[in-house]
């Protein structure tokens, strides 16, 4: 019995090539585990595999090869209890025009075998904020409603895992709120979170652990803040009195001057004090009106780990 949520072993996805292109690896072995209860993010560029992945999850996708366990259950030997356990919320918003939203989620309920007595449609409508839209056609909803109906949709069939690939990509702020709201509030019942995104801060915002995952492999898994610690790096910002006209020097410190005339100083603070890089401005015969220091964001490490080799 494992208390993992996902596990994937060795995972691996390779397109055919159509029409004279060459096949697409479009994921190389991939380990993973998604713990129980956790918002987990999936982060990486366009084209990292992300959807692939989501897509193998959800079953819309036939793996290569590899093994994939959905809540201890392993999706070839159990399909049908593997599928029960996720509910995903697709990146594409393909609905079906002629469905009303409570048309589309008693489809669905009907699909994943939910009996009439256990649907809670309305309770879904009311929470995605579409009760006022429950039989107007799908084709009349706008944007932002039909992705808070592809959310409802995910949720029929009471899943143990919740899966949202890219859910908020071109969404408005406030659709984006009620999203996030709604996450978190599952989250808090109890459920697990799995979503992708290439937006870091909403990585940065809303999960706990975090795997990314860059031309098909994955580059680093950790919690959000050891990923964050692991780069270490430091950047000193130095807003000088006069103009700066020798940069300082000194090893392991790295000076660039910035458009508006602050001096930008880099270093990892496991290896350079900041006093060192004081001494290196001072040497450098600057004066310093004002400093800050600024830590790495998920973005530095983004950037490190995903560096195009
Ligand atoms: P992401 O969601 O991270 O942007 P995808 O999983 O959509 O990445 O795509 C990963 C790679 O696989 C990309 O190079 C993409 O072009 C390729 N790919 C995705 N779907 C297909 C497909 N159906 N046929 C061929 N190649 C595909
Ligand atoms: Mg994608």
């Amino acid at each position: 019995m494992t208390q993992d949520a996902i596990h994937l072993q060795a995972l691996r996805k390779t397109y055919i090539g159509k029409r004279g292109q060459p096949e697409k690896h479009a994921l190389k072995g991939v380990d993973l585990h998604v713990p129980r209860g956790s918002v987990f993010g999936l982060l990486g560029p366009n084209g990292a595999g992300k959807s692939t992945l989501i897509n193998i999850l959800a079953g819309l996708v036939l793996k290569t090869s590899g093994k994939v366990t959905i809540w201890g259950f392993d999706q070839d030997a159990n399909p049908r209890q593997s599928r029960a356990a996720i509910g995903v919320m697709p990146q594409e918003l393909n609905l079906d025009p002629f469905f009303s939203p409570r048309g589309a989620l008693e489809v669905q309920a009907g699909l994943y075998g939910v009996p009439k007595t256990e649907r809670r449609s309305d309770e879904i409508l009311e929470m995605v904020g579409l009760s006022d839209k429950a039989n107007a056609y799908a084709r009349t909803l706008s944007g932002g409603m039909r992705r808070r109906l592809l959310l409802g949709k995910a949720l029929v069939h009471h899943p143990h895992i919740l899966v949202l690939d890219e859910p908020t990509a071109g969404v408005d702020i406030e659709l984006r709120q009620m999203l996030w709201e709604n996450i978190r509030k599952l989250n808090d019942q109890g459920m697990t979170i799995i979503l992708t995104t290439h937006y870091l801060e909403e990585a940065e915002e809303m999960c706990d652990e975090i795997a990314i995952i860059n031309q098909g492999s994955v580059v680093a898994r950790d919690t959000k803040n050891n990923l964050l610690g692991r780069l270490d790096a430091k950047t000193m910002v130095v807003h000088p009195d006069s103009p700066v006209t020798v940069l300082p020097q000194a090893p392991g410190i790295e000076a660039e001057l910035r458009s508006d005339g602050a001096l930008l100083l880099r270093y990892q603070s496991r290896v350079t004090r900041a006093e060192q890089v004081l001494a290196a401005i001072h040497g450098a015969g600057i004066t310093i009106r004002d400093v800050k220091t600024e830590e790495a964001d998920l973005q530095d490490v983004f950037l490190a780990l995903t560096a195009s080799t």
